[in-house]
Formats: structure tokens, sequence, C-alpha cells
């Protein structure tokens, strides 16, 4: 794991196809609990293998691609069959709720044994951001921030319209009298290719003029020579 801070650490910095990275996910300790945000296919085994697995008490997923949620499935079955635990997987809206209950039913019949559904609302840090479409043209997901103590974070998810990130980034600063923009600290995905569904680095550049940025989702040791953004992979 790569710690960001005592509260953060990324499990994995990578996207779909930089795997070695582990999938772009974090650990985050809040007042309720561990909560893995992400659990992709390359995330289990490394969950294993940094023995992670009795740290994770709550699961809360930006969306339903493979690098973000193909280690659920067997991160559910072990923890079920080694400590005999549910696993807690968060929802922000009933409509993400009903599609995380479909696609959980494609690889179990008897859900409610392994897994409880529980709304983001119990969590009161966990703020989310509807971003459904501006990843995946149809594609449900969403963004979040936590208030950590004094610590505002912006995680994107995967996300191709910085201007959602910006003004949830603005609205926290507003919500939160006293606290400057040196005090958010912005996780964003990025891609140094530009197309659609994520954030070109050269965006993201603009938006590090104004916050604190570390970049993942994406393989840093592939950045262009002229970019300039900080990795959450190399933060350490
Ligand atoms: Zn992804
Ligand atoms: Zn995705």
């Amino acid at each position: 794991m790569i710690r960001i801070n005592e509260d953060i650490g990324f499990l994995g910095t990578g996207n779909m196809w930089s795997y070695d990275l582990g999938n772009s996910s974090i650990l985050v300790r809040t007042g309720e609990g561990n909560v893995l945000v992400d659990c992709g296919y390359a995330n289990f085994p490394r969950i294993l293998e940094e023995d992670l697995l009795g740290q994770i008490d709550f699961v809360l997923l930006t969306h339903l691609h493979g690098d973000h949620a193909g280690g659920l499935h067997p991160l559910i079955l072990k923890k079920f069959y080694t400590g005999g635990e549910k696993v807690k997987v968060l929802y922000a809206t009933p409509d993400f709720r009903d599609e995380l209950t479909k696609y959980m039913s494609c690889f179990m019949s008897d859900m409610g044994k392994y897994v409880e559904l529980v709304p983001l609302s119990n969590i009161p840090e966990i703020q989310y951001v509807d971003t459904t479409g501006r990843h995946s043209k149809g594609l449900m997901s969403y963004a979040y921030s936590f208030v950590l103590g004094k610590r505002l974070i912006y995680y994107s998810g995967d996300l191709g319209d910085i201007s959602v990130s910006e003004k949830c980034i603005e609205e926290m600063l507003k919500a939160h009298p006293g606290a400057k923009a040196g005090d958010v600290l912005v996780l964003h995905e990025t891609s140094f290719k530009e197309y659609f569904g994520h954030t070109y680095y050269k965006e993201l550049e603009k938006l590090a003029k104004k916050y604190p940025v570390l970049a993942y989702h994406c393989d840093h040791r592939n950045a262009p020579s002229d970019c300039r953004l900080k990795f959450a992979a190399v933060s350490a």
C-alpha cells in the first residue's frame, strides 16, 4: 500500500491495463471503520499479499468496470469463508443499490448470506457526486469527497469531465469556511491520451495549479516528458 497520510493509502494506482501497479483503489480510515474504495480484479491478490483482509470494514465502488469491481466477488467469498463475515457494501443512491444487486446476483444467488448493502449516508465523512455518463455512456458512476478531521479529500473515480471535480471541490471549500485551497487533497484520475471518459493530463495540470493534486489510473512510467503532475504511485 502506498500511504498518502495516516488516513489514506493507495492499494493500486494503475488502470485496466497497467495492472502491475494494481488497479486504482484507496483504503480510507473513517470514524465508522475502514472503507475500501474500489476493488478491481488486480486488487484482490494485493489484499491477500499485504494481509489487509481484516482491515476492510466497508467496500464502496465508483462504478462497475472490471478494474474497479472485478475483485469484489473473491473478496466477498474470502471474507465469508475465512471469518464468517458479511462484506458491507456501501451504495450512494437507490439506483446504484439496484445496479449492485443485479451485478452481484450474476455470481451469487443467495447474496444476503454474504453481503450487507449499507447506505452511504451511514458514513457521515463521505459524500458522493453523481458522475453518471461522464466516464462511460449510460454507466452509473460516482466521485466521492471525504472530510477526515481537518482534511478535505476529493476522489474522482473514473471521470472525463473535470468541471464536475472543480465544482465539487469548490462546494467542499464553501462548506468549510476557513479551509484554504491548499487544505484540499485532490486524488484524480488521468490519461496521457485525449479520449472520452478520462481526464487528459493537460486538463488536470490546470486544476493542479489551484489545488494539491495526486494523479492516478495511469502508468506514470509512461508520462509525457512535459507532464508536470505529481503521481500517487510515487508520492511515498
Ligand atoms: Zn478504470
Ligand atoms: Zn472505468
